[in-house]
């Protein structure tokens, strides 16, 4: 009988040459699988992010884990893929992230807010995106989940206007106290009319029946951030050492993500607050952890020596070395046969034209 494990799926793209994808378990953070994507290998950047995503699965099928739940971002094509996955496998619930949704609103509203006469839109955009996290944790599972987190996500159209009953029964009013005198929006001008057209968008609401209970923002955040240290954004790799670099970001971060909150004297937990730039800087509370270990380092020095006393000359060595650490990512050309080369000049288009 397989484990089940809830999944999340992160990219990471640098400069478009490669993405990296990795299934991080949200309820222990421990990365699970990262695989390396050449983007000369696919039609786009959306086709090397489902790429990633099923290579991933591939891993945990081999591994015999079954998942149970996991959270993407809103992209089409993993939609699809899911939905079949599902199908043919065990039932998979599909969430979305709130990290993405929230920051898809924020931009979206601070668009409006640039134009004349909609600079309120601006203002509303932070607290509208932090709405989003406390819809996604507040909302337990349940029946009436969709229902309670569409009425909950909504009811800011009015609250924003200093009304805080709203015409639901799953949200029927407000769950905060008295608030202190702020300006409110004027319900039913251009401004409120347009960033509704926003909150109340139609893709949106529906998406919401699937905004995520689990917030691994944080997880995710700090394990992009070490794989940056591993492998700059910036510093050109090889397909090998990149995917090498990958993997010792991996070694690290597991090695490391089952921390302890630091104390202080008194014995409390101690928390930083931060203002991430991805985030809109938005603050954000974040547990201080306890020394990061490198007790891998020690065993993989064991592991040179060991390799060392197995291979007693270089061209043994080298055809080891071939073996583990190939220079593409070259199976998924066998697998899903190469891309048309209508393909993959339309995406060298589409990529010239983001510049
Ligand atoms: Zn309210």
């Amino acid at each position: 009988m397989p484990r089940l494990w809830r999944g999340v799926h992160t990219t990471h793209n640098r400069q478009a040459k490669y993405g990296s994808y990795s299934i991080m378990d949200t309820a222990s953070s421990t990365v699970l699988d990262v695989q390396l994507i050449q983007s000369s290998e696919v039609a786009n950047s959306n086709a090397m992010e489902l790429a990633g995503l099923q290579q991933c699965f591939r891993t945990l099928e081999q591994a015999q884990i079954g998942v149970s739940d996991v959270v993407t971002d809103r992209h089409t094509q993993v939609r699809a893929f899911l939905r079949t996955y599902r199908s043919l496998t065990h039932p998979i619930r599909h969430w979305f992230d709130v990290w993405h949704m929230a920051k898809s609103v924020y931009k979206k509203l601070m668009e409006l807010g640039k134009k004349k006469g909609m600079e309120e839109a601006a203002m509303w955009g932070r607290s509208i995106a932090s709405h989003l996290y406390w819809v996604a944790s507040s909302t337990p599972p349940g029946e009436f989940r969709a229902e309670q987190a569409r009425a909950k996500w909504v009811s800011v159209c009015n609250h924003i206007t200093g009304v805080h009953t709203h015409d639901s029964e799953h949200f029927p009013q407000c769950l905060h106290g008295p608030l202190e005198d702020r300006i409110w929006m004027i319900a039913g001008s251009k401004v409120h009319k347009e960033l509704e057209a926003i909150v109340k968008s139609k893709t949106l609401v529906k998406d919401i029946a699937q905004i995520s209970p689990f917030d691994q923002t944080a997880e995710v955040e700090a394990y992009h951030s070490l794989v940056c240290q591993f492998a700059p954004k910036f510093t050109h790799f090889s397909y090998s050492t990149m995917k090498i670099r990958l993997q010792l970001a991996v070694i690290h971060h597991n090695a490391n993500s089952g921390r302890q909150q630091a104390v202080n004297a008194a014995g409390d937990g101690r928390w930083a607050v931060q203002f991430p730039k991805n985030q809109g800087r938005l603050p954000v509370a974040r547990k201080l952890k306890t020394r990061q270990t490198y007790g891998y380092v020690h065993d993989l020095m064991q592991e040179v020596i060991d390799l060392r006393m197995e291979f007693d000359s270089y061209s043994r060595a080298r055809a080891s070395w071939d073996a583990v650490a190939p220079r593409s990512s070259k199976p998924l050309i066998a697998e899903e046969g190469r891309p048309s080369k209508e393909n993959v000049v339309a995406s060298h288009q589409h990529r010239y034209s983001q510049h």
